[in-house]
């Protein structure tokens, strides 16, 4: 909306009046819960008072809502479009299938709030082994085409991650885990659990870059200091930013030649970096900068850095750079000129 020249009628002039638009501090209370955020308010240029704009006001409501829900940690609309298309699923189907009224998931996508119990259920189908697992118990509500499509997408998900671990797909700790018993604690390497989230972020993302595959199911978020896992930061939070010590046995087989092949090329590459100088570097590529949105440097934020974004940036890197093994991505990252503050 452009700030200028824009007329509203001013109730306390009785007259429509140029308006001008300023960014302040709100407060709203939301089912008693008091939510603070930036939003935008109009004001009578003759007069100073404030002036109703719907669209403003309409803008401030979904803000509002949106940081109630991240404040509840209720799945937001925009990650239940998202859901949606991940599965190549209607509306409707998706609520049959869990067993919903077939209204729900739209009002809910026009802005109705879930319950704490349906936002984990609808959460809990952002992993494709979760939503195979309901497609199984109850895909027969759905008509056979709409299901084999969804089916479809699980399949084309799943095979891009193997598991090989009972069942289980790898996790971020296995690879974790596979960084650090590399670690020659006698030679005198230090890893820390911030270190060790960018070497499992590199992984995955030259693992797509080299091999169209994952090897993790888990999201990377956009926190301060780089892509983070949650699960990972719980799991590591403890040591703060001391070395961690040799992690537990890992079956190292669980791991295809593929994946080896990146895991030890991404310990000889990024490994011999220190984690603030990875934090940098993480910092001037686009998957991040992207997620980050508009928050600002210190800004707490858990965006997700989608693995289509991060697929598409280091691919885009390999071919420019033509980096076809980990020799030649060993000589692009050396290139790279990083200024360290
Ligand atoms: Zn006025």
């Amino acid at each position: 909306m452009n700030n200028k020249n824009i007329m509203e009628y001013c109730y306390n002039c009785d007259e429509d009046r140029s308006v001008i638009i300023k960014e302040e501090s709100i407060k709203m209370t939301i089912k008693d819960i008091e939510i603070d955020f930036v939003g935008k308010v109009a004001y009578c240029e003759e007069c100073g008072e404030e002036v109703y704009i719907s669209q403003i006001d309409d803008e401030n409501v979904r803000k509002a809502n949106e940081k109630y829900r991240e404040k509840l940690g209720i799945i937001q609309i925009s990650e239940i479009e998202k859901l949606l298309n991940k599965y190549n699923i209607g509306k409707k189907p998706l609520a049959k299938l869990l067993g919903w009224g077939e209204v729900t998931i739209i009002r809910y996508l026009k802005g109705l709030t879930p319950s704490k119990e349906y936002s984990e259920k609808l959460k809990e189908l952002q992993d494709p082994y979760k939503m195979q697992e309901i497609l199984n118990q109850n895909g027969n509500v759905l008509q056979k085409v709409a299901r084999q499509k969804v089916e479809d997408r699980i399949k084309e998900m799943l095979h891009l991650s193997h598991s090989t671990k009972k069942g289980q797909p790898i996790n971020s700790i296995d690879v974790a885990t596979y960084f650090l018993n590399k670690v020659d604690i006698e030679a005198g390497d230090l890893i820390s659990h911030l270190k060790l989230q960018k070497l499992v972020y590199y992984a995955q993302a030259w693992m797509m870059a080299f091999f169209n595959k994952i090897i993790i199911m888990e999201d990377f978020q956009a926190w301060i200091h780089g892509p983070v896992i949650p699960e990972m930061y719980y799991n590591y939070k403890k040591f703060g930013a001391n070395p961690i010590p040799k992690a537990n046995i890992l079956d190292e087989n669980i791991f295809n030649e593929d994946e080896k092949l990146i895991l030890n090329g991404i310990w000889n590459v990024y490994g011999k970096y220190n984690a603030k100088y990875l934090e940098a570097l993480t910092h001037m590529e686009d998957p991040w900068r992207d997620a980050r949105g508009n928050c600002q440097e210190d800004d707490r934020c858990t965006n997700v850095i989608e693995k289509e974004d991060i697929k598409r940036y280091y691919s885009s890197i390999k071919d420019q750079f033509t980096i076809e093994d980990m020799e030649e991505l060993n000589t692009y990252v050396s290139s790279i000129k990083i200024k360290m503050s």
